[in-house]
């Protein structure tokens, strides 16, 4: 690639790499504390000759898209259109992908609506607001990026397209939209937030009604060539530093957790901003650290957002904990209670699948379905832990929630290290299996009903240990073709019970019962 080498050519090394590391000149390279790890006497040593740089520390090395790539977090594609950029080289885009336009058009919106809140009559509304109500000082809404869109329907696309941004590139943006033969603004009278790429390009925007009798609230930017829901974090350019400082990300549920809770020196939260967690924004966040807080409400919604976010993050090797909260609303709340409060929240938040463990117990003493349901879902949870050890250590932790034994929660774990096993393995007693059919499958349950009674079984659960079983046994075997392994296990024991009896209808001679047994039986081998 030619590009590549003609930016390589005008940049140098030493310039790319200044901003971040103190160089000092020895011969023919330069030396300073490496930026990738920690230390007191330099190993970081940059040959601009060869346009390298390597760290006889940690073994960092590369030229200068590799420490770009590896600084802002970013990857390969992004950096070169970041150098490119400064070396002012110009990237041939793929056809029917260029994209300038429409982060063009959103750049000069992004000015256009922080003027209007800072320097217009009309935006002093929207600054009191925001410093007032919300206690925001301006370096946070400078920091931020925050803006004001004037209500109106055409101030933004007049201004904008007087700025020469052509009136269909404002459309793809999403800043207008086409009605009949014209155009009118899409955002009018509101607070404005930029979401920003994770090179500092406004993507979109989020916008906040400053009309308490409006029915949207929040409204935001339309997807766009651009801006796709779930795959951008809000705060996550303003925050990567402090996020890899940290070496943690706190996940909030909106974009005045973010500002609040930097504004109080936790520089390291993002909102995924609409939309629950995706797997795209792990993998944003996993570039700068692979340690992820979450605070979500403790409430039914919290907690299956919750459920979700560790199946995605196991799957990305990421640890999870979890605020809590307790009884405040949210972040800005507790901030606003203690500063110092929140940041031992942060400190003590506990481990995710603890956290689920526990409220499950919670769960336990409200209703004995919802136990069930919990138990099962925190189970599945458990059996994709990947590491052996600790899915181990948490199987524990929840069999001492259960009041069960660990070997019966092995039962379970047998069909759960196999996500869909060709045969399931029943174990356990007669009466365990029969139980487990009862709750896993009532239909089944009806139609077998006079074979089950047949069997001798009577169910009654009193016992706290039976009922811990029950609860595991519902965990372990519903599977979609269990049905076959159950009715089969069931036709052994009912057929045992049958030959039985047949064993004592022989001894006493009952020719009657001999042949209604031995009906029972053919019937029970088809089932
Ligand atoms: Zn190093």
């Amino acid at each position: 690639m030619d590009e590549i080498q003609e930016i390589k050519n005008r940049l140098s090394i030493v310039d790319v790499i200044a901003p971040f590391v103190t160089l000092k000149k020895t011969g023919k390279s330069y030396k300073g504390n490496c930026p990738f790890h920690s230390e007191k006497s330099p190993s970081f040593i940059v040959t601009p000759e060869l346009g390298i740089y390597k760290c006889f520390g940690c073994g960092e090395a590369g030229d200068i898209f590799n420490f770009v790539e590896k600084k802002e977090g970013i990857e390969f594609a992004e950096a070169l259109h970041m150098l490119a950029d400064k070396a002012g080289v110009v990237i041939s885009e793929k056809r029917g992908e260029n994209t300038k336009p429409i982060f063009e058009a959103n750049k000069l919106a992004e000015k256009f609506y922080r003027f209007s809140l800072l320097k217009t009559t009309e935006g002093k509304k929207a600054l009191e607001y925001l410093t007032k109500e919300r206690q925001l000082t301006l370096e946070n809404i400078e920091r931020f990026g925050i803006g004001y869109s004037p209500n109106s329907w055409d101030q933004t696309y007049t201004t904008l397209t007087k700025k020469g941004i052509k009136i269909t590139d404002l459309e793809q943006a999403g800043l207008v939209i086409k009605k009949n033969n014209g155009y009118y603004d899409r955002f009018r009278g509101r607070v404005m937030f930029p979401f920003y790429d994770i090179t500092g390009k406004v993507l979109g925007f989020s916008a906040r009604s400053l009309d308490k009798n409006d029915g949207a609230k929040y409204i935001n930017s339309p997807e766009t060539k651009i801006f796709t829901k779930g795959q951008t974090l809000y705060g996550l350019f303003t925050n990567k530093k402090g996020i890899r400082d940290n070496d943690k990300a706190l996940i909030v549920e909106g974009q005045m957790d973010v500002i609040s809770t930097n504004k109080a020196g936790f520089d390291y939260a993002v909102a995924p901003g609409g939309t629950a967690l995706t797997k795209e924004q792990l993998e944003l966040i996993k570039r700068f650290t692979n340690n992820i807080i979450l605070s979500f409400d403790s409430d039914i919604a919290g907690i299956n957002a919750l459920k979700k976010s560790i199946k995605l993050a196991e799957g990305l090797d990421i640890n999870i904990k979890v605020l809590n909260l307790e009884n405040y609303h949210d972040p800005d709340d507790a901030i606003k209670s203690s500063i110092k409060k929140f940041e031992t929240m942060v400190d003590t938040s506990t481990d995710a699948y603890s956290y689920l463990i526990n409220s499950y117990l919670k769960e336990n003493i409200n209703s004995p379905t919802k136990r069930k349901q919990t138990a099962k879902e925190v189970t599945e949870i458990i059996s994709t832990i990947s590491d052996p050890i600790n899915r181990d250590y948490y199987l524990t932790q929840l069999s001492e929630v259960l009041g069960v034994t660990k070997s019966n929660i092995r039962l379970t774990r047998s069909t759960q290290n196999n996500p869909t096993p060709k045969q399931i393995e029943v174990k356990g007693t007669n009466e365990e299996v029969i139980i487990s059919i009862l709750i896993n499958y009532p239909n089944f349950v009806t139609k077998y009903e006079n074979e089950i009674k047949k069997a001798g079984i009577e169910v009654k659960i009193t016992d706290k240990e039976l009922k811990g079983k029950i609860t595991m046994l519902r965990v372990g075997q519903v599977q979609d073709d269990a049905e076959n392994e159950l009715i089969k296990r069931l036709s052994t024991i009912i057929t045992k019970q049958l030959e039985k009896d047949l064993k004592e209808a022989s001894k006493a001679g009952n020719k009657e019962n001999i042949n209604k047994i031995v009906l029972e039986i053919k019937k029970i081998k088809k089932m």
